[in-house]
């Protein structure tokens, strides 16, 4: 226990442990390494400790186990995690900004009587709490703002922060439950989950994006065939799903998914503001479009002004040539 650690709530969806976890935990070792403090990381549920295993990039383990810790329900989750926090007293708790994580955060921040920051897209320490950038009106606003309290609560933004594989001390510990978990009259019914899309474009290491510059439907097949090549899968900006040319699975930005794929191709798309922000902080960012003013070329990192048409079935070729396949 240190004043100096940071803790990160592990989410448990479905039995697996939520990809945004992995992001928290890399932004809190990222953190801890300017503190010189731990990575704790703190499960819930009724068999925490079979998760233990996957989260060695910490340095401390904290299960919490309870038959009331199985599903959601947001009482007996903040009454472990406030317990936890008065504890160890960590200089922050960071939290995913998803729906378990904001049902959480303004809870555990009001119990605490500690500072919340929403919409954390980077953070760094400083002597007296943090210094962060918060991200305020679907990323219309950067707002950057100073905490000073011995703990804060961070509401962490999916997509900005990068998954270590760097294994920590992964000392598992048993948290005893000091109180009577309270559910507060909630009880767990049913997990309603949103209808199965084909591909999971929040996993793919590889993203061709097409957008209106592909003109017309049948000229998905061409994008479908790079993907193919270059092991990836296909999405789109909101236009293209507009027209029903692709499900809204495939949406990337504002009103769709965030993504930070190792490689985002874009082709034919401008690079609105609401695109953008589903798509900024991919890795490698590839833009083709005949268009030089095109503002995408100001996130990218490497574009290439022309006709898509022309370098789009070259690209495969080659790529299918380095494959063996051609
Ligand atoms: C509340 C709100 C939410 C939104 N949410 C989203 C969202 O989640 N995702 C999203 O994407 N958008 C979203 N939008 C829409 C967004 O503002 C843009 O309208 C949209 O992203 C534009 O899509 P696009 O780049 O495909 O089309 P366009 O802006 O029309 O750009 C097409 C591009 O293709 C290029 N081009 C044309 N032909 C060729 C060719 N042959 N070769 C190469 N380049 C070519 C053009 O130069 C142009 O730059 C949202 C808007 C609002 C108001």
């Amino acid at each position: 226990m240190s004043a100096q650690d940071i803790a990160v709530l592990v989410e448990i969806q479905q039995g697996e442990i939520a990809p945004i976890t992995f992001e928290l935990l890399g932004g809190a070792r990222e953190l801890a390494q300017s503190t010189g403090g731990e990575v704790l990381a703190i499960v819930l549920g009724q068999e925490a400790e079979s998760y233990a295993a996957k989260l060695n990039v910490a340095d401390r383990i904290l299960l919490a186990e309870d038959p009331l810790l199985t599903n959601f329900i947001p009482n007996p989750y903040v009454q472990i995690l406030e317990q936890v926090v008065l504890a160890e007293q960590p200089k922050a708790i960071m939290l995913g900004s998803t729906s378990i994580g904001i049902d959480l955060a303004t809870l555990l921040s009001s119990k605490l009587n500690a500072p919340l920051v929403q919409g954390v897209v980077k953070a760094s320490a400083t002597d007296t709490g943090f210094a962060i950038t918060s991200q305020l009106y679907s990323g219309k606003i950067l707002a950057d703002v100073e905490v000073n309290a011995p703990t804060s609560v961070l509401l962490t933004l999916p997509g900005n922060f990068h998954a270590t594989e760097t294994a920590g001390k992964a000392s598992v510990e048993k948290v005893e439950v000091a109180t009577p978990l309270d559910t507060a009259g909630i009880t767990f019914e049913e997990m309603i989950l949103p209808e199965a899309g084909d591909v999971d474009i929040t996993q793919q290491d590889v993203l061709i994006a097409v957008g209106r510059g592909i003109q017309q439907e049948d000229n998905l097949e061409m994008a479908e065939e790079l993907a193919q090549a270059l092991n990836g899968a296909i999405c789109a900006s909101r236009p293209i799903v507009d027209q029903g040319w692709l499900p809204a699975t495939r949406q990337v930005g504002k009103s769709g998914m965030t993504v930070q794929p190792k490689c985002y191709l874009a082709l034919g798309i401008s690079g609105a503001p609401e695109h953008q922000e589903g798509m900024k902080n991919a890795n490698l960012i590839i833009a083709i479009n005949s268009d030089e003013n095109a503002p995408i070329f100001n996130i990218a990192h490497y574009g290439v002004v022309t006709d898509l048409f022309d370098v789009a079935p070259v690209l495969q070729e080659k790529m299918l040539e380095k494959k063996g396949v051609a």
